[in-house]
């Protein structure tokens, strides 16, 4: 997902990393470090238009999906995103990675594999905010999501993740679930805002993808002077 915004302050600050608070988290999740960057998928590629494959069980804690985690969270850094889904860097395999603040200044760092959305409960209000994807670059349109989110599924290793999130972040858990089903945002959207979004996007899609390209060359520039 794209776009940011506002921070309150609610009495616990931390960073949560895979659902738990920790003191101190580097500005780019350690897994950016261990990563390349992959082409991010646009809307049209099958691959983001059918329900994805669960990751199998035979997957977990090997190094391909640790690579393909790490991969995940460089690509999400460089195209500035706040969540990306595994068929956006074209995997048919149902995972997403994220670094999320919420509507109280608090930051989500993590991955979810084989993620169930919980069923919203109906004191759970609707909120009505900007919404962007980066496999539809540029635009966003507002949409209605859940105020708050909770998302089930696996750790990498295989461990049972439990994570949920309120405002921005619940509405991030939303986005990406949906895509390892086949779901953009744009598809909740009546026809005639989703055609305009598509049309944005068409005028918009090169900018942003001179922008990442940038982004990734400001990246291995700063990695050659490291060494
Ligand atoms: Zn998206």
């Amino acid at each position: 997902m794209s776009e940011q915004s506002s921070a309150g302050d609610p009495a616990d600050q931390r960073v949560r990393v895979q659902g738990e608070p920790v003191d101190d988290h580097p500005e780019m999740a350690p897994e950016a470090a261990r990563g390349r960057v992959r082409r991010i998928t646009v809307v049209g590629e099958d691959v983001l238009h059918r329900v994805n494959n669960d990751v199998p069980a035979e997957m977990f804690g090997t190094p391909g999906l640790s690579s393909l985690i790490d991969d995940m969270f460089l690509t999400m850094y460089v195209a500035e995103g706040v969540g990306l889904a595994g068929n956006q860097v074209g995997e048919d395999l149902r995972l997403f990675v994220y670094d999320c603040p919420d509507d109280d200044g608090v930051r989500h760092v993590g991955h979810v594999v084989n993620p169930v959305l919980a069923e919203r409960d109906d004191s759970v209000p609707l909120v009505l905010e900007n919404e962007g994807c980066l496999s539809v670059p540029g635009p966003h349109a507002e949409l209605p999501r859940a105020e708050y989110a909770k998302v089930t599924g696996f750790d990498k290793d295989g461990a049972p993740v439990e994570i949920e999130g309120t405002g921005y972040f619940a509405r991030c858990l939303q986005h990406e679930t949906d895509h390892t089903y086949g779901r953009l945002y744009i598809d909740r959207l009546a026809a005639r805002p989703r055609k305009k979004v598509l049309k944005q996007m068409n005028e918009m899609a090169n900018d942003v993808f001179a922008r990442r390209e940038a982004n990734a060359a400001a990246l291995a520039g700063a990695e050659a002077e490291a060494e």
